[in-house]
C-alpha cells in the first residue's frame, strides 16, 4: 500500500481530553449547588434544584439552585449595596480587577473548557480554542475601557444594577460579552444562565471571588425562565441585557415598557452565506462547515442560508456534500471531533421537526452516510436543497446543523434573497472581486459582514442585530453605550397615571377642542391645514382640522387632522426617499446648511409664530429659532465626520465598524419648544441618512408646518422629512403597530411613552422615549448630545481579511 493511499484510509484513534479537573471540581461541591450572592455560596429559599446532564453522555453532572423571590431580592440588594462603592471605585482600580479576572480565567482555562463541553456539547476543540480564550479577551479588553473611562467618556456615569439573561449556546462567552463591558464602567451585576447550562456560570462566578472582585459585583443567580422575569420585573434593577430568541426578546420588551429600564436584545438570526461564482470555492467549502455546523449550528449568527451563483451551484452543492462525508461527529471531549451534542434532547426534537417540515414543503434532504454515536443527544450535519425563499425553514432559525440551499442569479438578486427574512444578525459574503463583495455587504442589513470569512468575533468589535434580531451591541467602542448614562439624566422613573388605564395612553396634553371638519374657503384660504408626505402639502386624508390655540385661548390658526392613512402614505414616502442614504455625506451637510440658512432667512417670521402660539416674549422666541439654526448647523457638521472606524482586532486585514442609518425612524415631538425640540430630533436623523415621519408638538404645530416651506427650498428631497399633524398619541400608535418603521422617537407621557416600548415589540423596531419627564431642549448636553447621534445610527461591522 502506498503511503497515500495510507494517509487517505487511516482511521482516527481517540485523543480525548481528560475530565478529571471538571469532575473534582463538581465533586469538591458535593455536585450540588446554591446561588452565588456577594462571593458566597447560598441555599435557595424554594429549596428545590434541577438536574443537569452531560449531553453527549446522559450522566448527570450536578444539581442546580431554582432561586425564587427572595433569592432575587437578595441578589438585587447585594448588587444594590455593591453598586455605591464599585461606581466610585477609580478606573485605575477597576482596570486591575478585571485584568485580575482575565489573569484568573486563563490560568483556569482548561478546567473552564472541559467543563463547558461537558455542560454544553460543544467540542473542546471550539471552548478550548474559541470560548475561553474570547472570554479572558474580553475582560482585558474592557478592563482598559475602565482605565480610560474617566479621560475618555467624561459626561458617562453607570447606569446601576444591571439584570443580565443568557442562553445556552456559549454560556461562557454571552457571560462575558456582558459581565466585562457592565463591570468596567461601574455597573453591578445579577446574572441568570441558561437552565441547560448552568455550570460553568457558577465556575466563573467562583473564579472571580478568587481573583478578588469584591461582593455584590456579580452574583450569579440560577433558576428557570420565571427567576428571570423576577429579575426583569424587579424595581430596583436599572437595565435588563438579554441574549435569546425573539420571542422571549419581545416577552422581555413588554415586561420592561414603560418603567425607564434600559434594554438591549442580542435575539435570533437565520444569517445568510452568499457564494459567488468567482469565489475560491474550496475556500468557501471550509466557510460553509464553520458557518453551520461550528458549535452544531447552535450559533445565533449561524449562516444557515446558503446563497449560491446559480452558474457554480451544481458543482458547490457536489463539492459541499463530499465534505459533508468528512465531518466527524461524536464525543465533544474527543479533540479531534468536528460535531459535538446537541444540547439537549427537546432542542434534538425541535431541530428533526424543522428538517421534516422542510421536507413535507418540497426540499431534499441530504444526511451523509457518517457514524453517529449509538448514545447521546447527536445530530447529522444536514443539508436541504431545492427550498423555496418562503418555506419555513428558508425563514425560520433552525438553530441546529441544518443548511437550507438557495440559488441566486445576480448580485442584486443575492441582496434581495440575503435581505429576505425578518432577522438581519450577520452575513457571509465570498467573492474575489472586492468591489462586488464589498457593495453587497453594504447592502445586506446586518449587524455584521463577513467577506471571504465567517464566524469571527473579538472584544473590539461590536456585535448586534438589525431589525428583529435585537437592538445594542455588545463588544467595541460601540458597545460600551449600553452601560452607561449621560451624568445629566438619573434613572428615569416614569409615574404612570393610575387612571389613564383605559386605552392606556394617558391624558392628551391640554383641553383640545374636538377636530372640525375642514373649510377650504373665507378667511381660512391660505391657511388650508396640510401635511407634507413626499415632498408635496397634502390635505389630510380625514379632511378633518384642528384649531390651533394661542396662549390666551385666541385661535392662532389650524392644522391637518392626521389619521392611519396619512401615516401610512408618509412611512411609504419615507421608504421611496431611501435613496438620501446613498447621497455623499457632504451632499447631506450641506443640504442641512441650506436648510438652516433658509430658516435664518425667516427668523423673524419663525419667532413671531412661536411667541403666538406659546406666549413667550419676542427676545425668547427668536432665541428659539437661533437656537434651532444652530442645530441644524451642529447636525451639518456631523453629517460627514461620524462614518465608523476601523476596529482593532486581531484579524489580519480590515475590521470596519460602519455607521449606518437606522432606515424609517418616527418622531413624536414634544409639546415645549415647539420649534427647537422639533428641529433638535429631525435634524441628527435624517444628517445621518434617515428618513422621518415625524408628528410635530401637538398643542404647538404652526412652527413645524410653516418648516414645509424652509424644506421645500432647501434642496431636501422627497419623502426625506414627511409631516403629519395632529394627535401625537393617536399618531404615535399608528407608527409604534407600523411593521415598516425601524425606530420610534417619542416625546410625549409617561403612558405614552409605556405604550410606544409595548408596541414597537411586534417588529422589534429601536424605540426612543422621554418618559414624560422634562428634558432642557435649549441645553446642548440635553438638546444635542451624543445620544441623538447613537439613535439616528447602528454599527455594522465588515471583516475583510487581507493577504495574497
Ligand atoms: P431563550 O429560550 O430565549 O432563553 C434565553 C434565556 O432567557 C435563558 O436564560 C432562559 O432561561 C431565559 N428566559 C426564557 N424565558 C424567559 C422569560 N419569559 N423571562 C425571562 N427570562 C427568560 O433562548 P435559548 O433557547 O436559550 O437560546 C437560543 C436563542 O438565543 C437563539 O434564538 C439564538 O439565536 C439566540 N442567541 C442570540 C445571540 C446574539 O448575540 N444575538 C447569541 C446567542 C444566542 P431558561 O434557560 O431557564 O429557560
Amino acid at each position: 500500500m502506498s503511503v497515500k493511499t495510507y494517509l487517505k484510509t487511516m482511521p482516527y484513534g481517540p485523543a480525548p481530553e481528560a475530565a478529571d479537573a471538571a469532575n473534582a471540581w463538581l465533586d469538591r461541591h458535593e455536585r450540588k449547588f446554591g446561588l452565588f450572592i456577594n462571593n458566597r455560596w447560598v441555599e435557595p429559599s424554594t429549596g428545590e434544584y434541577y438536574d443537569n446532564f452531560n449531553p453527549a453522555t446522559g450522566e448527570k453532572l450536578a444539581q442546580t439552585a431554582q432561586a425564587g423571590q427572595p433569592d432575587v431580592d437578595a441578589a438585587v440588594g447585594a448588587a444594590r449595596e455593591a453598586f455605591a462603592a464599585w461606581s466610585a471605585t477609580p478606573g485605575h482600580a477597576r482596570a486591575r480587577h478585571l485584568y485580575a479576572i482575565a489573569r484568573h480565567l486563563q490560568k483556569h482555562a482548561r478546567l473552564l473548557a472541559v467543563l463547558e463541553t461537558m455542560d454544553n456539547g460543544k467540542p473542546i476543540r471550539e471552548s478550548r480554542d474559541i470560548d475561553v480564550p474570547l472570554l479572558a479577551r474580553h475582560f482585558t479588553y474592557h478592563a482598559g475601557w475602565a482605565q480610560l473611562m474617566e479621560r475618555e467618556l467624561p459626561g458617562y456615569g453607570p447606569v446601576g444594577v444591571v439584570g443580565q439573561i443568557i442562553p445556552w449556546n456559549f454560556p461562557l462567552l454571552m457571560l462575558a460579552w456582558k459581565i466585562a463591558p457592565a463591570i468596567a464602567l461601574g455597573n453591578t451585576v445579577v446574572l441568570k444562565p441558561a437552565s441547560y447550562t448552568r455550570l460553568t456560570a457558577l465556575l466563573f462566578a467562583e473564579i472571580v471571588a478568587e481573583a478578588g472582585l469584591p461582593p455584590g459585583v456579580v452574583n450569579v443567580v440560577t433558576g428557570s425562565s420565571q427567576a428571570g422575569t423576577l429579575i426583569v420585573e424587579h424595581p430596583d434593577v436599572d437595565k435588563i441585557a438579554f441574549t435569546g430568541s425573539t420571542e422571549v426578546g419581545r416577552v422581555l420588551r413588554r415586561l420592561t415598557a414603560g418603567s425607564g429600564k434600559r434594554l438591549s436584545l442580542e435575539l435570533g438570526g437565520k444569517s445568510p452565506f452568499v457564494v459567488f461564482d468567482d469565489a475560491d470555492l474550496d475556500g468557501a467549502i471550509e466557510g460553509v462547515v464553520d458557518a453551520i455546523w461550528f458549535n452544531q449550528g447552535q450559533v445565533c449568527c449561524a449562516g444557515s442560508r446558503l446563497l449560491v451563483q446559480e452558474s457554480v451551484a451544481g458543482r458547490f452543492i457536489e463539492k459541499l456534500k463530499q465534505r459533508m462525508g468528512h465531518l466527524r461527529v461524536g464525543d465533544p471531549l474527543d479533540k479531534a471531533i468536528d460535531i459535538g451534542a446537541i444540547v439537549d434532547q427537546t432542542q434534538w426534537d425541535t431541530i428533526d421537526g424543522w428538517v421534516k417540515r422542510g421536507v413535507t414543503e418540497g426540499a431534499a434532504l441530504f444526511q451523509p452516510d457518517i457514524p453517529l454515536p449509538e448514545k447521546g443527544c447527536f445530530y447529522p450535519p444536514t443539508l436541504l436543497t431545492g427550498v423555496e425563499p418562503t418555506a419555513s425553514v428558508a425563514q425560520e432559525e433552525i438553530f441546529g446543523p441544518v443548511l437550507v440551499a438557495m440559488t441566486f442569479r445576480t448580485p442584486a438578486e443575492a441582496v434581495a434573497l440575503a435581505n429576505n427574512t425578518r432577522y438581519g444578525l450577520a452575513a457571509s459574503v465570498w467573492s474575489d472581486n472586492v468591489n462586488v463583495a464589498l457593495d453587497v455587504a453594504r447592502h445586506i442589513k446586518a449587524g455584521t459582514v463577513w467577506i471571504n470569512c465567517t464566524n469571527l468575533f473579538d472584544a473590539a468589535s461590536g456585535f448586534g442585530g438589525y431589525r428583529e434580531s435585537g437592538f445594542g451591541r455588545e463588544g467595541g467602542e460601540e458597545g460600551l453605550f449600553e452601560y452607561l448614562r449621560p451624568r445629566w439624566q438619573a434613572r428615569p422613573r416614569p409615574a404612570l397615571d393610575p387612571a389613564a388605564k383605559a386605552d392606556g395612553w394617558g391624558k392628551a396634553p391640554a383641553a383640545l377642542p374636538a377636530p372640525v371638519e375642514s373649510s377650504s374657503t373665507g378667511a381660512d384660504i391660505d391657511r388650508t391645514p396640510k401635511m407634507y408626505i413626499g415632498g408635496k402639502q397634502k390635505r389630510p386624508d380625514g379632511n378633518y382640522s384642528r384649531p390651533v390655540f394661542g396662549p390666551k385661548g385666541e385661535r392662532v390658526g389650524e392644522v391637518g387632522e392626521g389619521n392611519r392613512k396619512d401615516i401610512r402614505d408618509a412611512v411609504e414616502a419615507a421608504h421611496a426617499a431611501a435613496k438620501w442614504a446613498a447621497l455623499t455625506p457632504y451632499n447631506r451637510a450641506q443640504i442641512m446648511y441650506y436648510i438652516a440658512e433658509n430658516l435664518a432667512a425667516r427668523a423673524d417670521e419663525f419667532a413671531r409664530r412661536i411667541a403666538a402660539q406659546t406666549g413667550q416674549a419676542a427676545k425668547a422666541a427668536r432665541a428659539e429659532v437661533e437656537a434651532s439654526i444652530e442645530r441644524l448647523f451642529t447636525a451639518a457638521a456631523w453629517a460627514d465626520k461620524l462614518g465608523g472606524t476601523v476596529q482593532e482586532t486581531p484579524l489580519r486585514g480590515l475590521t470596519v465598524g460602519l455607521r449606518e442609518p437606522v432606515g424609517v425612524i418616527g418622531i413624536a415631538c414634544p409639546d415645549e419648544a415647539p420649534l427647537l425640540a422639533f428641529v433638535s430630533l429631525l435634524a441628527p436623523a435624517i444628517a445621518r441618512g434617515n428618513t422621518v415621519v415625524i408628528v410635530p408638538s401637538e398643542v404647538h404645530p404652526l412652527a413645524a408646518t410653516d418648516f414645509y416651506q424652509v424644506l421645500d427650498t432647501s434642496d431636501v428631497p422627497p419623502g426625506v422629512v414627511n409631516i403629519v399633524t395632529g394627535s401625537r398619541d393617536h399618531l404615535a400608535k399608528v407608527l409604534a403597530e407600523h411593521e415598516d418603521v425601524d425606530a420610534l422617537w417619542y416625546f410625549g407621557s409617561a403612558e405614552g411613552s409605556a405604550q410606544v416600548e409595548a408596541l414597537s415589540a411586534a417588529n422589534m423596531k429601536r424605540t426612543w422615549v422621554g418618559y414624560g419627564l422634562p428634558r432642557d431642549w435649549a441645553s446642548e448636553e440635553q438638546g444635542a448630545g451624543e445620544e441623538f447621534l447613537h439613535e439616528a445610527t447602528q454599527v455594522k461591522n465588515i471583516w475583510l481579511p487581507s493577504g495574497a
